[in-house]
């Protein structure tokens, strides 16, 4: 695959509602999100940032930061573009073919905001990622 591709389906795998939620910027009654730009003034007021797809945009005209997950991180870890691309390919991605033959190696859970199980992401090895849903207690 190329580096286009592994992107395109890294992004396609992330729900970036949920990425919002996981870090720290949950969503208002508005639909909105706070911006993950630390260089946006936060005045309390609304809100900015809204979420379309894999893209998010910030409405405020003297920040207008916007972008997809990996855009996100960036501004939340501190990384640069690179790093927070290849540190979101290590928590989630596209699912492999053989599945059944690869071994887990990590277990990414994301929760919601009580704290209860949503989703997880488990590393493969080989290479991969596969998205599990808890259902009813159970992994599925
Ligand atoms: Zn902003």
């Amino acid at each position: 695959m190329t580096v286009t591709d592994d992107r395109d389906a890294l992004l396609a795998a992330i729900d970036l509602a949920d990425m919002f939620e996981a870090k720290g910027f949950p969503k208002a009654r508005n639909g909105m999100y706070p911006c993950p730009n630390p260089n946006h003034a936060q005045t309390g007021a609304t809100p900015p940032v809204n979420i379309d797809g894999h893209v998010w945009h910030c409405h405020n005209p003297t920040c207008d930061a916007s972008g997809t997950a990996i855009d996100l991180l960036a501004y939340t870890d501190r990384l640069d573009v690179a790093e927070a691309f290849a540190e979101l390919s290590r928590r989630a991605g596209t699912p492999t073919s053989n599945g059944s033959s690869s071994r887990v190696t990590d277990v990414y859970p994301y929760t919601d905001e009580h704290g209860e199980p949503l989703f997880e992401v488990v590393r493969l090895d080989p290479k991969g990622f596969r998205q599990r849903h808890t259902v009813n207690g159970a992994l599925v």
